[in-house]
């Protein structure tokens, strides 16, 4: 969980000066011309956003940034001791944020197995009543209890202490299993010349996806990184008010277009931006309108090749965030998406409001999907890497 972004040291923030259909255009380009950008002169792939960019008047008053810029080397001890406060931070953290969880799962079992001296079939019963109660799926569930009961017919399992690390072994199994069935993506590993760094943000409204853009984009500045935001979700007016507002607070530039644009073409926009630029990330707000899928999916479909055009292999990452809070339905809503989207991880939200985090693992066996990030809070820095065994052990410990 240390630092993953690390290739240069940020900018500063430069407002691109948002506009909205509202705005008095016509004075604002009496005042103050603006060139037009490559982007709109040079054949754009994506014919129909061609006029919608052309009428927007404040189309990119973005100096593009000297190619290179002062690069971060800070002393090894240094480094080591930030690791190590970062790390004692970040587990504190993790056991807070699941800490309804773990007292809706440790009372129960504890419960379950009070004043018993072994645990028999009713133990066993309840220690299903108490894993599906935290919302760790039917399917996983059956598979721990069947597991228990052999090794309870063994004997080789007697006490509670025993039984709990047998539960978290399984859980730790399933959540490790779904990084290794699509690998999770670790920047530290991205080629210096994969530039910009594209990721896709994708889910329903109201999930938590502006949130988690603007902490994402807040974390990966913070490692010194140049660190732009694509306002794609050009359905949703307030969706982009929502983000120019996470934006200026992270210090990130945000690229925009009036409402109705067509989302390609913003994508198209800032990736010509982001080159410009020589930015290291560009984060991708989505639109969530999953009651109309065949036009979302070639919506996102359309997107892809335009990122995959300009910048080779892009989108390097297509994240889904789900909401915790909505537990079983999130996790169908997930699977409703990812026949839209290709979806690579996940981002589980809003893991500190429930008492259901166990539905981390019903995500993770059922999607097969590593969890990359989760939301433990509405604050900017809520945000952390999701790691397998910090959760378990926050669940039990
Ligand atoms: P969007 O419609 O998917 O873009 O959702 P928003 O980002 O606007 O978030 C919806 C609500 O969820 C807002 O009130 C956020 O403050 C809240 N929210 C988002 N992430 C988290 C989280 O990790 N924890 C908590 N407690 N609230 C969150």
């Amino acid at each position: 969980m240390g630092l993953f972004w690390k290739r240069k040291s940020g900018s500063d923030f430069i407002s691109l000066g948002l506009s909205t259909p509202d705005e008095p255009v016509a004075e604002q380009l009496e005042e103050k011309p603006v060139e037009p950008s490559p982007a709109v002169v040079e054949p754009a792939p994506v014919e129909p956003s061609r006029a919608a960019i052309v009428e927007q008047p404040v189309a990119y008053p973005v100096p593009p940034l000297p190619p290179v810029a002062r690069v971060l080397e800070p002393q090894p001890a240094v480094l080591a001791e930030a690791a190590e406060d970062e790390e004692e931070g970040f587990l504190k953290r993790f056991r807070k944020a699941v800490s309804a969880t773990r007292e809706n799962i440790a009372s129960r079992i504890e419960d379950a197995v009070k004043g018993k001296k072994k645990i028999d079939a009713v133990t066993l019963e309840e220690l299903e009543e108490a894993l599906i109660g935290a919302d760790i799926g039917i399917q996983t569930t059956l598979e721990i209890i069947e597991d228990v009961r052999k090794q309870v017919d063994r004997q080789s399992l007697t006490d509670v202490d025993e039984l709990k690390r047998v539960i978290k072994q399984h859980l730790l199994d399933i959540l490790e299993k779904a990084e290794r069935a699509r690998g999770v993506a670790s920047e530290t590993s991205i080629a210096d010349d994969v530039r910009p760094y594209v990721m896709m943000i994708v889910g329903v409204n109201g999930v938590g996806k502006t949130t988690t853009i603007g902490k994402l984009a807040q974390r990966i500045k913070a490692d010194g990184n140049d660190v732009l935001i694509c306002a794609a979700d050009t359905f949703r007016a307030a969706a982009s008010d929502q983000l120019a507002i996470w934006a200026e607070r992270a210090g990130v530039p945000l690229i925009q277009q009036k409402q109705g644009t067509d989302p390609a073409a913003v994508l198209f926009d800032s990736l010509k931006a982001a080159k410009a630029r020589n930015a290291d990330v560009l984060i991708v707000d989505t639109a969530g309108r999953l009651h109309n899928k065949s036009n979302l999916m070639a919506e996102l479909e359309k997107m892809k090749r335009v990122a995959g055009k300009e910048v080779p292999g892009a989108p390097h990452e297509t994240l889904l965030v789900v909401d915790a809070v909505t537990g079983q339905n999130g996790l169908s809503q997930a699977r409703e998406f990812m026949k839209v989207a290709d979806v690579s991880g996940l981002v589980l939200t809003k893991l500190d409001g429930t008492a259901k985090g166990g539905i981390a693992v019903a995500i993770a066996k059922e999607l097969s999907l590593p969890i990359r990030y989760c939301g433990i809070g509405e604050k900017a820095d809520d945000l952390v890497v999701f790691d397998p065994k910090a959760y378990v052990d926050g669940l039990f410990e």
